[in-house]
């Protein structure tokens, strides 16, 4: 059986932090990182917008501002960012406040889908170059922590101390690992928003700051906002049972004026938090998912916001016609009516979001813009963890999305981080 100091389970963000910062403090130990996708490195190879500055991707359960900043530095130390230059914000600012929204101003860069592609290649050769095994297309899928040992779909591993890392997407994968090694965990928060699609004219903050974070009361914020050569895309989820639903997502490629579609798209989010009695927020947003899919024939709805006002559902030939002036990004989507198939209470937020932002942002409202649903994060896994190092179990650590210790990518490379501060009393 092949045996490692550290097994490292997902590519993502989170393992590569912990990869780096591990190879910075000790030369000499044996690392072996395992994704079961042939090509990794998680969420990365979306669109690579870098956020680096507190709270954005930092859930507040487990950062404060000055444990976030030490992190936050490591993680700017070792990715060098160009951070996007922003203009006239104090004027969105002083509109935002006087509705009782506000605009956080944030540094931030932005690679793109390709430039993303780009970092990986970087990351892996470096990975390398630190002698660090890594095996894509490798499935973990048993843990014994008495033996030390994961099985995985090829074969048989022994570990000194693990991260697993797997991600948004490995939500149930994280659930089993919790049952295997008797982790309590709840998962009662989830957001569950729209993603907005229009013209870059209505929607010209992005030419001052390209991905802007108001946050609106109840809970709603705006999040991750492409344009450029922006899409709209569409994310396959499955039930424990097996059944399929989507969630949209949105991301650009890197700016180039001759593949520029004029188009901008970003998410509004509703932050749900559910108490007693309601044990999952995942099964709530299993459920959500699938009335769409059900309204949807399978696919993700979108509605023109005209059509909305009017309380009329959109038409294929709504998507046609002088004042539906551009065609939708995501094509694999259905002309629907979202309020049917949209919990009220929320739907009612985040139309009230989206007439403050259309006031301190005017023309989002245009009756062109698109409003797709649903867009739901399901990160709220919230396992209990032992230590600050997000230790689950005796040299068993998580981080990342998945075990809710991030939102993005720059706060899953620092959870990376901060979990190898803890596996190190394991490699001693
Ligand atoms: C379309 C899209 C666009 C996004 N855009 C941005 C953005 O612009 N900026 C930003 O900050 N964030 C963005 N995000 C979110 C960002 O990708 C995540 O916050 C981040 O990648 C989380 O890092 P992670 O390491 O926790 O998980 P991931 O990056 O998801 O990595 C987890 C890895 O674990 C692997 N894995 C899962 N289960 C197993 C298993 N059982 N065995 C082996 N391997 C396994 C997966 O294949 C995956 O590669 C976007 C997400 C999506 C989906």
């Amino acid at each position: 059986m092949d045996k490692y100091d550290v097994i490292i389970v997902g590519s993502g963000p989170a393992g590569m932090g912990c990869a780096f910062s591990l190879i910075e403090k000790k030369k000499d130990i044996r690392i072996l990182m395992i994704d079961k996708n042939r090509y990794s490195t998680g969420g990365m190879r979306n669109d690579c917008k870098m956020n680096f500055t507190f709270p954005i991707g930092f859930p507040l359960e487990y950062w404060d501002e000055d444990t976030a900043n030490r992190y936050l530095e490591e993680v700017t130390r070792f990715l060098k960012p160009d951070i996007l230059p922003k203009s006239n914000i104090e004027t969105y600012q002083a509109r935002a406040t006087r509705l009782g929204c506000s605009l956080l101003e944030i540094r931030q860069t932005h690679l793109g889908t390709d430039g993303g592609l780009a970092l990986i290649k970087e990351l892996q050769e470096k990975l390398k170059e630190n002698n660090v095994e890594l095996s894509l297309g490798e499935n973990m899928s048993d843990i014994d922590n008495e033996a030390k040992v994961i099985t995985t779909d090829k074969r048989k591993i022994g570990y000194k101390t693990i991260l697993i890392a797997p991600g948004r997407q490995g939500f149930h994968f994280l659930q089993d690992m919790m049952q295997c090694l008797n982790v309590h965990y709840v998962d009662n928060i989830l957001d569950v928003g729209i993603r907005v699609e229009t013209r870059l004219e209505h929607y010209p903050i992005v030419k001052d700051y390209y991905d802007p974070k108001f946050y609106f009361k109840e809970k709603v914020r705006t999040f991750c906002t492409n344009s450029g050569n922006a899409h709209v895309v569409k994310e396959k989820y499955a039930t424990a049972r097996g059944d399929i639903w989507y969630s949209v997502n949105g991301h650009a490629y890197a700016a180039d004026e001759n593949r520029n579609n004029g188009l901008v798209n970003f998410a509004i989010l509703k932050t749900v938090r559910f108490t007693e009695p309601l044990a999952s927020g995942q099964e709530f947003a299993e459920h959500l998912g699938l009335m769409a899919a059900l309204m949807g024939g399978g696919k993700p709805l979108m509605q023109r916001v005209g059509d909305f006002r009017l309380g009329r559902r959109s038409k294929a030939a709504t998507f046609n016609g002088d004042l539906y002036d551009f065609k939708p990004s995501l094509t694999d989507a259905s002309p629907s009516d979202i309020s049917l198939a949209m919990p009220s209470k929320i739907l009612r937020y985040i139309w009230s979001a989206m007439k403050n932002l259309d006031t301190i942002v005017p023309g989002i409202l245009h009756p062109s813009t698109i409003m797709y649903y649903p867009e739901i994060k399901l990160y709220a896994n919230k396992p209990e963890y032992r230590d600050d190092h997000f230790q689950v179990a005796e040299s068993v650590f998580f981080a990342g999305d998945g075990a809710g210790t991030s939102r993005g990518i720059t706060g899953a490379w620092a959870s990376g981080i901060r979990a190898s501060n803890g596996m190190m009393d394991y490699l001693k």
